[in-house]
């Protein structure tokens, strides 16, 4: 099939390159001619594990081409997909500009080949009516009156896209053009057989993608909640996490607390929701609530790390990690850049590090911030070092290097991946944004004679599994400045 993709983003080219692999001729159009040049000398402008490899040999096979000819790329097309972006509005509705100029150039073509035939799919997230509006401002280009569209909403994540679109979970198509949905059942068939399909009208299916980021936004933003809930009283959120999780109704993903939800979707996402609930006169409590309570965890990191340095300007603090998840080079609305803005604005020098992101950071940030090409060289004499993205690199750092780096240096770990007891064994102050700071395991007496040793028949007890106490507004911790227990929300520090 000859596939034109408009917009060779994070979704465009992940879905152009894997469309290409199924033995489809692709071409991707984008008016990004950096982008496009990049492309065609082989670079993949992205990082996401697994593009490159593919994006080279589909290319040398002669399956994948790109240009910056938007019209001609559609002209030459059976389907053509749109996967252009929709940045969040000042209003938090979605900008459909980008989109909308796409309905135009298509139509245009439509109109000058007078074909009636081209099938036209809205791969961008789109509020509930863009497709069915698109639909008719093609039609009104088109002799007769009617154009093939239909909505097939994305639900690859980045840092694991190749392998999503390749093995999608579900693939939702919602049109009411029979030669759509036809030519996306042949062309989807190859990646995973019919009851991977859910057919349904336009609507239905631009919703679906709301409704199933939202989900996702308010399990994290009812762990972070809790998580801050479970500090004030003792409780472990890692244990509480683990006890839920193991519910099969309620399932592990998406349950671990951590700086608030960012990236290039979610949040956007879930602001066009409530917006065109509220536009279509409905409250969404349930969302508007994630939104909330995401919007005061993005802030707490910065709360935190102040509120235990006590007075901000002046000091150095290294951030590790830039990109909004591990495994992508996508900072759009990263925490680590908010955090970041927020130090900044409190007059501290911060130093970044990250292992793919920091050409994507320098772009927002220019000399603002230092960039180190190296981990343990980006803490060197610094007063604070915070994790922000969960790469694996950071997972399990050389904790005596950092003291040796910086041997006063606070660690704040945004991202509930570390074990204090790693930083306790080498001197080295350490904060979980999540769990605070623990004071050492005691296990309680052991059993009786004559009674079984429970204890034993269990997993082996660590001293971070043990049931340890945990230092609460009750217990304040001997960190400096008093306590960094203070910097928790809702205590006093923050209490104002
Ligand atoms: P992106 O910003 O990475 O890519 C969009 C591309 O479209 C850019 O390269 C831009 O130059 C190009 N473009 C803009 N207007 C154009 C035009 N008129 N003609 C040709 N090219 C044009 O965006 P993205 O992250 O790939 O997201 C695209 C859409 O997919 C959005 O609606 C997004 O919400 C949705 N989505 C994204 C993800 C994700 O993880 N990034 C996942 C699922 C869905």
């Amino acid at each position: 099939m000859k596939i034109t993709m408009i917009g060779a983003g994070y979704v465009g080219l992940v879905t152009g390159v894997g469309l290409a692999e199924f033995g489809n001729e692709v071409i991707c159009a984008d008016t990004d001619s950096d982008r496009i040049a990049k492309l065609k000398d082989g670079i993949p402008p992205i990082y996401e594990p697994g593009l490159d490899r593919l994006l080279k040999s589909n290319v040398e096979e002669g399956r994948l081409d790109f240009t910056t000819d938007v019209a001609s790329a559609v002209e030459r097309a059976d389907v053509v997909f749109v996967a252009v972006g929709t940045p969040q509005s000042s209003d938090g509705s979605a900008d459909l500009s980008c989109v909308m100029s796409t309905a135009r150039t298509i139509g245009e073509v439509l109109k000058r080949t007078a074909d009636k035939d081209k099938v036209v799919v809205i791969k961008s997230t789109v509020p509930v009516g863009t497709t069915r509006t698109f639909a008719r401002i093609l039609a009104s280009y088109v002799p007769g009156g009617w154009a093939h569209v239909a909505s097939n909403p994305e639900f690859l994540r980045e840092g694991t896209a190749v392998e999503d679109f390749m093995r999608p979970d579900r693939i939702v198509v919602g049109t009411e053009s029979m030669a759509a949905r036809d030519l996306l059942l042949r062309l989807y068939r190859p990646f995973g057989g019919i009851s991977k399909f859910f057919i349904m009208d336009p609507e239905s299916s631009e919703l679906v993608k709301y409704a199933s980021n939202s989900i996702l936004a308010v399990r994290i933003s009812f762990m972070n909640e809790l998580s801050n809930f479970a500090l004030s009283v003792g409780a472990d959120i890692n244990k509480v996490r683990e006890g839920m999780g193991a519910d099969s109704r309620i399932g592990s993903s998406y349950l671990y607390p951590g700086p608030g939800y960012g990236g290039s979707c979610l949040p956007k996402d879930v602001s066009a929701l409530v917006h065109m609930a509220s536009t279509a006169g409905h409250r969404l409590g349930v969302v508007q609530a994630a939104q909330d309570a995401n919007e005061y965890q993005r802030k707490l990191l910065g709360k935190v790390v102040a509120g235990c340095l006590g007075a901000v300007s002046g000091k150095r603090i290294t951030v590790w990690g830039l990109a909004f998840k591990a495994e992508t080079d996508d900072v759009r609305d990263s925490p680590s850049s908010s955090f970041v803005e927020d130090m900044l604005s409190r007059g501290a020098a911060v130093t970044v590090h990250d292992p793919q992101a920091m050409g994507q950071f320098r772009k927002a940030f220019g000399d603002r911030v230092s960039y180190a090409d190296d981990m343990y060289g980006a803490i060197r004499g610094a007063d604070a070092l915070v994790l922000c993205t969960e790469w694996r690199q950071y997972r399990n750092p050389d904790v005596e290097e950092i003291r040796r780096a910086s041997p006063n240096i606070m660690v704040f770990d945004g991202r509930n991946v570390w074990d204090q007891v790693d930083f306790d064994a080498h001197g080295v102050k350490f904060y979980s944004i999540c769990r605070g700071r623990r004071k050492k395991a005691r296990l309680g007496p052991g059993p009786g004679p004559g009674l079984h040793p429970v204890q034993d028949q269990l997993q082996p007890v660590g001293v971070l599994d043990a049931p340890d106490d945990v230092v609460s507004s009750r217990r304040p911790s001997p960190l400096q400045n008093g306590s960094m227990d203070e910097a928790r929300p809702g205590l006093s520090l923050l209490a104002k």
